[in-house]
């Protein structure tokens, strides 16, 4: 089974382009959209997750679909690691995250991770001061 996490990047023109419609239909992916931030005659970024149902979708193909569209496709590899033993819980790192996947639980007030909304961007990797968030590959 192949399964890889991407952004893609539309520009205004392509915002409106039925792509995620194509990755079904065309290459058999199943397609879980973690994020869409998309207007209409405005540039947008969609954060997928794309599967190949065991190899009966061409993940590959679908990937060249898209850049052939002309759509940027940023491949999400590696994932956010937090020390839980060097983690303050101070919150430093939520605002700069603008994916929203950091959080403090409003009841322990300990950060929460969500892993799903997570886009790699490292930010909070330079806005923690205690050097607790890490980038594992
Ligand atoms: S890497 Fe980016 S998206 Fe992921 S948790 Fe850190 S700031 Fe948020
Ligand atoms: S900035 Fe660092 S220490 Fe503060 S909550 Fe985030 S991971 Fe924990």
């Amino acid at each position: 089974m192949a399964r890889t996490r991407v952004v893609l990047n539309f520009p205004a023109a392509l915002v409106e382009k039925p792509v995620t419609y194509h990755l079904v239909r065309d290459f058999g992916l199943v397609v879980n959209i973690l994020r869409a931030e998309i207007r209409p005659g405005e540039a947008g970024t969609l954060l997928f997750e794309l599967d190949d149902r065991d190899g009966q979708g061409d993940l590959q193909g679908g990937l060249e679909f898209v850049a052939r569209e002309g759509v940027r496709i940023q491949t999400i590899s590696g994932r956010i690691t937090i020390d839980q033993d060097a983690c303050l819980d101070c919150g430093a790192c939520i605002g700069p995250c603008f994916a929203g996947a950091l959080a403090l639980d409003p009841t322990s007030y300990k950060l929460l991770f969500d892993d799903t909304r997570c886009v790699l961007c490292k930010v909070c990797v330079e806005a923690c001061p205690a050097g607790a968030i890490k980038v594992a590959f």
